[in-house]
């Protein structure tokens, strides 16, 4: 039993007892604060009210801050429907037919950890340990939930696929790595308060952060202008004060564009740029290298008329991510000279001999002469006109900021208009500013996940995970490289429908894999294709959870609210019982109750100061606390980089083999200016909605009342060439499969595109066909080479025609 942090009952004394009598209350027994937490990004705390061990009604728990004091219909149907659907996983279930029959039978837990076990040793003596593979996903905000594979993988000396990738969430984050040296971060969205313009490329936040839209009313109201730059009139784009259309993933193009205007109307920051990035940096004209002198970097001197030594800031100088904390005055050999040239072309005496050099920014400015407004425009379908607007808007309405999300993350060239709205915002020094800023997810979770060292990850003293990348997934089980991989089990992930290329999956991956197991709460498309699929938790029958947000600087805890459901169980504690079974569970750290590993592992060893002295105990108290990062914080506020230079990174040497040394634009692996347009003509996007987490929230009645079934958005025009009218199923197709479902024909969506709105299961679509059959997972050796290719829904085309 957990002491401190045992289900907090409140008294009934504030609502005047059980009854519903005068307070208008349900009868209830306790309110138990909780934390709702798909991965929709809010964490928001939830009161459960609580009689007779059932849940009679949520409602938002208080925060510290009441700007976090939210709830939406998803958090409650969850809360109320998903817990107690008659179609949650209630069993340990055995597949008896083939694959993906669904003929199962109930068998106990513990003939289930026996057969994960039978299975695992089977594989360690057959083909040794990393023949079993382990991935979790993001479906429970919890650390537990989410670092799962890596304790497992790292218990048993398996495989741990990394999940960034496949998700779909990586592009954004590289475009954020070679520049600013970390993947991503923003400032509080407090900070926005103040902000006289906003720039959105890719965010639909009405749609995906809807309990943050308050903040964006709040800062409209306030006098900030909102310009949304989507292909969709989105229901953000129709809060905008100013919807730009856009050809999809061709965003770097239009912020190149914007850069073109910007320097050409010398409103470029050059002291900023010259003291905190490595604009002034000279670069070999011959080779792209970043020019050095006895090892140490170097600009060229106007006054002087000679290069002079700028050396990098020392690694123990530079905020080491997750940790925003830096150290000590920075060396005066770091600083570069106010008179260092940013423009100009100059002989050097370097390292190696004598080289003809310019200045980074030079190169920046020179490669920008392709993306004239007029060029870009012709890119992008942006008027000229509005890219120098849209341009002007940003310098002169300030404080201005950017952020990128998720439309832009999901092209196969996602990580360059990130890369470009950083250098944007970096030449006109806006990063590390109040109100500005480039903006990029944020907030606690990916800190606090990143901050769990090697002590935190390893149950096991002398044993450890080897990772493959999740992205490749398939092509690694299919082709059984560099390793056989023939057990796979998974949590919190719905792969049966938010990956790619379905008939691939199903046709040469899962072959591959001798067991499958599941750990699920419903029987989705993913769990039916198991072998074992093992029933799990919801976050109101946890015992025991540290949940952090993406959308605040908050970290809280999830108690027990009601008993679990049938024999669902929390992933720790089948990972306890996996031990004891493996007959180690003495000699772990599982032996520890899931407290007392967060307080130790989670905490204490937490190599991030802004949570290690974090009072845990009090945490668990409160059950929400601020981590220890600086009230209304601001992204970059230091102005230390974990880059190579420990400046902000204009210029990438590493990239100059794939010419990404500076951010560029080129065409959507599938654009539709590509050869393949000419059969598949359309761009096909899979937008999340405000109805479902992915495909989390889909099948709840009180979600179907107001999303009932799924449709394809097509424009009149589209439509009308193809004699569609709204209502008619059609199929959507292209090289690699095609689904059926139901047109609805609308203006809000540019020609040339259509959207299925994504989170629907196979059994939605006519047929029982899926749109995951449409999408590939090709790989980008840039994305590879700065960390890992992103998975790319949106960067494929299709053709639409009347089924
Ligand atoms: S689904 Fe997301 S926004 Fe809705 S209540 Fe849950 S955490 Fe909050």
């Amino acid at each position: 039993m957990l002491a401190s942090c045992s289900p907090q009952t409140q008294s009934d004394q504030a609502d005047g007892g059980e009854g519903a009598g005068s307070t208008g209350q349900p009868e209830h027994d306790a309110i138990v604060r909780t934390v709702c937490a798909p991965n929709c990004v809010g964490s928001c705390g939830i009161n459960a009210y609580i009689k007779d061990d059932t849940i009679v009604k949520v409602e938002p728990a208080d925060f510290p801050n009441e700007a976090y004091h939210r709830i939406c219909l998803r958090g409650i149907s969850n809360a109320m429907q998903r817990v107690y659907s008659p179609d949650r996983v209630k069993y340990p279930m055995r597949r008896v037919g083939e694959r993906g029959s669904g003929e199962w039978e109930q068998i106990s837990w513990d003939e289930a950890i026996d057969l994960i076990h039978e299975n695992m040793q089977k594989n360690i003596d057959e083909y040794g340990p990393e023949s079993n593979a382990f991935i979790s996903m993001t479906g429970n905000y919890g650390v537990y939930s989410q670092v799962m594979s890596g304790l497992l993988a790292a218990t048993y000396d398996g495989t741990q696929l990394t999940n960034f990738g496949i998700m779909g969430d990586n592009a954004c984050n590289m475009g954020f790595l070679p520049i600013l040296g970390v993947q991503q971060d923003a400032s509080c969205w407090e900070d926005m308060m103040g902000s006289k313009t906003a720039i959105l490329f890719g965010c639909n936040y009405a749609e995906t952060n809807m309990q943050e839209m308050h903040f964006l009313f709040d800062a409209q109201e306030a006098g900030m202008t909102l310009v949304v730059v989507d292909p969709r009139f989105s229901r953000t784009a129709a809060k905008a004060d100013w919807w730009i259309p856009i050809r999809p993933g061709t965003d770097a193009a239009l912020v190149l564009g914007m850069m073109n205007h910007i320097v050409s109307i010398e409103a470029v920051d050059e002291a900023y740029i010259r003291t905190y990035t490595n604009g002034a940096f000279l670069v070999d004209t011959s080779t792209g290298a970043l020019v050095r002198i006895d090892g140490d970097y170097a600009v060229w001197d106007e006054v002087e008329g000679v290069a002079v030594k700028v050396a990098a800031v020392p690694d123990d100088m530079k905020p080491a991510y997750p940790s925003v904390t830096v150290s000590g005055e920075l060396p005066e050999n770091t600083q570069v000279p106010e008179s260092a040239a940013l423009y100009g072309e100059f002989t050097v005496d370097a390292d190696g001999g004598s080289v003809t050099a310019k200045p980074a920014f030079q190169l920046l400015v020179e490669s920008l002469d392709e993306y004239t407004p007029e060029a870009a425009s012709e890119i992008c379908e942006v008027p000229a006109e509005d890219i120098i607007r849209l341009a002007e808007m940003y310098v002169n309405d300030t404080p201005a900021r950017l952020h990128v999300s998720q439309g832009t993350n999901r092209y196969w060239n996602g990580h360059l208009p990130t890369r470009a709205l950083c250098q944007l915002a970096a030449i006109t020094g806006n990063i590390g500013k109040q109100h500005a800023n480039i903006n990029w997810a944020g907030g606690t979770l990916m800190r606090f996940l990143f901050s769990l060292g090697p002590s935190s990850l390893s149950p096991r003293e002398g044993h450890g995970a080897s990772a493959l990348p999740g992205s490749q997934w398939y092509d690694l089980v299919a082709a059984q490289q560099p390793h056989p991989i023939k057990f796979l089990w998974t949590q919190n992930y719905g792969w049966g429908t938010q990956g790619p290329d379905r008939n691939k999956l199903i046709n040469e991956v899962l072959p591959q894999l001798d067991f499958v197991v599941v750990s699920e709460q419903m029987m989705t498309p993913g769990a039916e294709l198991a072998d074992l699929v093992l029933p799990i938790t919801s976050y109101y029958e946890e015992d025991f959870q540290v949940v952090p947000a993406w959308s605040s600087m908050y970290i809280q805890v999830r108690d027990r609210a009601i008993s679990p459901q049938w024999e669902a169980k929390t992933d720790y504690e089948i990972a306890q019982m996996l031990a004891e079974r493996f007959g180690i569970l003495e000699e772990t750290e599982w032996r520890l109750d899931a407290k007392e590993y967060a307080r130790i592992h989670l905490f204490e060893e937490n190599l991030a100061p802004e949570f290690s002295t974090m009072d845990f105990d009090e945490l668990c108290e409160k059950k929400v606390l601020a981590a220890n990062f600086s009230d209304n914080y601001v992204a970059f506020e230091s102005m230390r980089f974990a880059t190579p230079s420990g400046k902000i990174e204009l210029y990438t040497e590493s990239l100059v083999e794939f010419g990404e040394q500076l951010a560029c634009f080129y065409e959507p692996l599938e654009s539709n200016r590509k050869e393949k347009a000419d059969t598949y003509p359309l761009t096909f996007m899979n937008c999340r909605t405000v109805y479902t987490t992915h495909s989390q929230h889909a099948p709840l009645a009180w979600i179907r009342e107001v999303a009932p079934e799924p449709w394809l958005e097509i424009s009149p025009e589209d439509a009308q060439e193809r004699g569609i009218e709204t209502g008619d199923v059609v199929e959507v197709l292209n090289d690699r499969g095609s689904y059926k479902v139901k047109a609805l024909v609308t203006s809000e969506i540019k020609p040339g595109c259509v959207n299925q709105r994504q989170g629907w299961w196979p059994k939605d679509f006519v047929e029982g066909t899926h749109y995951s059959s449409l999408l590939h997972m090709e790989l980008n050796p840039a994305q590879d080479a700065i960390s890992e290719t992103n998975y790319s829904p949106y960067d494929n085309l299709v053709e639409v025609r009347l089924a």
